[in-house]
């Protein structure tokens, strides 16, 4: 069974009908592209076919992109050169749609060729969108819900099957440029307002048809002599503004170091320069040069390949279904509302417990003006959101949790209630209920004493705020059983996140890795280094927030209390005085963070983020010797990636592929890196245990190379090379 057929009705329209065998949505592969060519060569071989409408047997989408394993399996195949059999396998698949384009066309005349529509049931990604592109006349469905795009960008490529010298010929770079560069997705009107696809109609396909059949012309503009370029090709002085505008922009947004970015840049400028068909070889060369970047390598690995095979449950243990079907969430603060929020969006129901039922009501309010900012944006209908809220009960008692079969507690940070509550919900629910708890920083195997039933209790870590971040950390303490481990998963796949499932010690994996990388901000701060210096340090290297910013947003004072309590359990052995002299200090001057509009940056009335304070400088003065950048990078990187090591080598991590994703999803650790493990392999590893002694003798012994580390080096090996294959297969 192949995945593309091909109908042809009295009519004389075959219409090609792309539905990928057990997928709920189509992806190409290699077999599609070969199918695809040989129903479009066999179509206008036909003399009874007027004209052909390629269209998708998916209900609400045409394909969601390409499976980037294609990308591997081309790589692969070229043995010693890999770059040749990349570029061979970009060129046919360029091939595939440009004999779509030209649809049998006379190229000198431009005479004879077949009308080829695209009709999309909605949305439309990647290679979804590169197909219609290459087609004559874009159809599609007025689904709100649907996406046309090209997200590649965000996986660390870019569109390489032709899609990004199109959409610049049909629309212009500047108008183009947020498509590519940033990989805005669009509703379908919105798309064709932007001139992406050409019509939103109710039945795509039999407008398709129709249009086909109206003897329309057929030729791409940039097929007939004289085109021009919507907005001006580089020299031109309109281009040429864009061009100059677009390179400042990317290099803002990535700071340099997404290699796709620029590239697809120098695709799109080269490209503009010359006749169609040597733009998509430039085009080719770039993809390929991309694809061959150990950076996007690593990006596909960890953002595609190994998120969806966690999402899909890699590690999960081999028992029966444990789909939820009715969470009580207790703690209706921050998190306990947005954790009921993403529960009921999936349709889960839930039960919010807090002491009062004004708080409880409350919790519940956060879902009413989420779904309200939905209406307002026509995302959401109201008939949504009373659905949604109706799936929440909000109450004081417990009894009320009688029915539910997973309870997530997200009630203050202290031992002792959450002994209390985890008592008194085993008095009222069934049997069967796993229980979790949403603690950052107490051990889940000591909270889990409270507990009857301790093999069913577990750590379900969200992140905050709970709607946007993607990441779940699953915590097994010392007693979690594989049933509890398989509730969780299931849970984090039916609210569509990603899971991680690690062992139980201190701030488990995302927050031990993010905590040090804090301490070095703080600890250079306290140095004299020039904290602007320790900022744009860790921007240039791909962090999201440098640390005194994420300082500032998390709040001083969580960090003066995580502080206290790290001291009180590790004694004498505790490492981070200087760090505390500083946070301190801040907590000291009533300089919180964000939350005050006083930290280590100053902020306007409004709250507004401004410069950086410059009250610093008073009590710690700037030195007159500034490190180097890459000194600070280093101090900065190696602080986060020694502890994702050290993890690993404790067993807290038992896949790097966790450790890959957790880290790009829980902290935003340098994306383009593809994770704390990844980097490690891009600078292999006997440099990695070089810089280690370097830094363990300007710095401290916190930066000392571990034993597991160290052996690698010697033996001359990846972090994926030896622990790659032993991850679990996908399921
Ligand atoms: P919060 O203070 O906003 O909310 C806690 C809620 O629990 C309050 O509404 C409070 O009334 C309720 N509560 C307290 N005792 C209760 C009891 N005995 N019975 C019922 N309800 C009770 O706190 P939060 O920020 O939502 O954090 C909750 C938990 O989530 C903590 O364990 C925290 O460590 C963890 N956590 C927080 C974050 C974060 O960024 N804030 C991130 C991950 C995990």
């Amino acid at each position: 069974m192949t995945d593309f057929t091909m109908d042809t009705g009295a009519d004389g329209v075959a219409v090609i009908t792309w539905d990928t065998q057990g997928k709920s949505m189509n992806v190409m592969n290699q077999q599609g592209f070969e199918d695809l060519d040989r129903l479009v060569g066999e179509a206008l071989a036909d003399e009874a076919v007027k004209g052909i409408v390629i269209t998708s047997g998916k209900e609400g989408s045409f394909a969601g992109g390409m499976d980037l394993n294609i990308i591997a399996r081309m790589k692969d195949a070229g043995g010693d050169d890999p770059a040749k059999s990349l570029f061979e396998g970009v060129m046919d698949m360029h091939g595939v749609l440009r004999r779509i384009e030209r649809a049998g066309m006379d190229p000198k005349t431009n005479k004879d060729g077949k009308p080829i529509a695209a009709a999309l049931p909605g949305t439309a990604l990647g290679i979804g969108l590169e197909i219609p592109l290459a087609c004559h006349r874009i159809f599609c469905a007025d689904n709100p819900k649907a996406k046309i795009g090209l997200p590649e960008i965000m996986v660390g490529i870019f569109p390489g099957a032709g899609g990004t010298t199109r959409l610049v010929r049909k629309m212009g770079a500047m108008a183009a440029s947020p498509l590519l560069l940033e990989g805005k997705m669009n509703d379908p009107k919105k798309a064709k307002a932007a001139g992406v696809i050409d019509e939103v109609v109710d039945d795509p396909l039999a407008a398709a048809k129709e249009w086909v059949l109206s003897e329309p012309k057929i030729v791409k503009p940039w097929d007939e002599k004289g085109y021009k370029m919507p907005g001006g090709a580089p020299y031109h002085p309109a281009g040429f503004m864009t061009f100059v505008g677009a390179s400042a922009m990317v290099n803002g947004k990535t700071q340099g170091v997404y290699p796709a970015a620029k590239a697809l840049l120098s695709a799109v400028y080269e490209g503009a320069q010359v006749p169609f068909d040597t733009a998509l070889k430039i085009e080719a060369r770039w993809f390929t040069n991309v694809l061959l970047n150990p950076s996007s390598s690593a990006m596909i690995r960890s953002l595609f390949i190994n998120k969806e095979a966690l999402e899909k449950g890699a590690n999960r243990p081999d028992v029966p279904d444990q789909k939820v079907s009715k969470v009580g969430v207790l703690g209706a603060g921050m998190m306990g509302a947005g954790i009921a929020l993403v529960s009921a969006l999936a349709g889960i129901k839930v039960v919010l417990l807090d002491q009062k039922q004004e708080a409880a009501d409350k919790g519940k309010s956060y879902t009413a003006d989420y779904m309200d900012k939905g209406i307002a944006r026509k995302k959401v209908t109201a008939e949504k959101k009373e659905a949604v809220l109706g799936l929440i009960t909000t109450t004081t008692d417990y009894a009320t949790l009688a029915e539910c079969d997973l309870i997530v507690e997200a009630v203050f940070e202290d031992p002792g209630i959450k002994a209390t509550v985890t008592k008194a919900v085993e008095e009222v629910v069934g049997e069967d209920c796993i229980f979790a708890t949403n603690t950052s920083t107490l051990p889940i195997s000591e909270l889990a004493k409270a507990s009857k039933r301790p093999e069913q209790f577990i750590g379900i870590h969200f992140f905050s705020p709970v709607d946007k971040m993607m990441l779940v950390e699953i915590i097994k303490g010392r007693e979690t059983g594989p049933l509890a481990v398989a509730k969780a998963l299931d849970f984090v796949r039916q609210i569509r996140k990603t899971p991680i499932v690690v062992n139980d010690e201190r701030f488990f994996y995302a927050n031990r890795c993010i905590i040090p990388y804090i301490n070095e901000g703080i600890r250079m701060v306290k140095e004299g280094v020039e904290p602007a210096l320790i900022e744009n340090a860790a921007k240039l290297v791909g962090m999201p927030l440098g640390p005194l910013q994420l300082t500032d947003e998390t709040s001083i004072d969580l960090g003066v209390k995580i502080a206290k309590a790290t001291k009180a359990a590790m004694g004498d052995a505790y490492p981070n005085d200087e760090v505390d002299e500083v946070l301190f200090w801040m907590e000291s001057e009533g300089r919180l963070g964000r939350k005050s509009s006083a930290g280590f940056y100053a902020y306007d009335e409004k709250g507004k983020r401004q410069g950086l304070w410059d009250g610093l400088e008073g009590r710690y003065p700037v030195k007159d010797n500034q490190p180097e950048l890459v000194d600070v990078q280093h101090r900065l990187l190696f602080a986060q990636l020694l502890e994702a090591v050290r993890a690993l080598e404790e067993g807290v991590l038992e896949d790097i592929r966790e450790g890959d994703v957790g880290a790009i999803l829980g902290w935003g650790f340098a994306p383009w890196s593809g994770g704390p493990f990844s980097w490690l392999d891009i600078i292999g590893t006997p440099y990695a245990a070089e810089r280690c002694d370097q830094l363990t003798e300007q710095f401290g012994e916190r930066f000392a190379c571990p034993a597991l580390l160290r052996e690698m080096a010697e033996k001359g090996q990846s972090f994926y090379g030896r622990f790659g294959q032993e991850a679990k297969a996908a399921a």
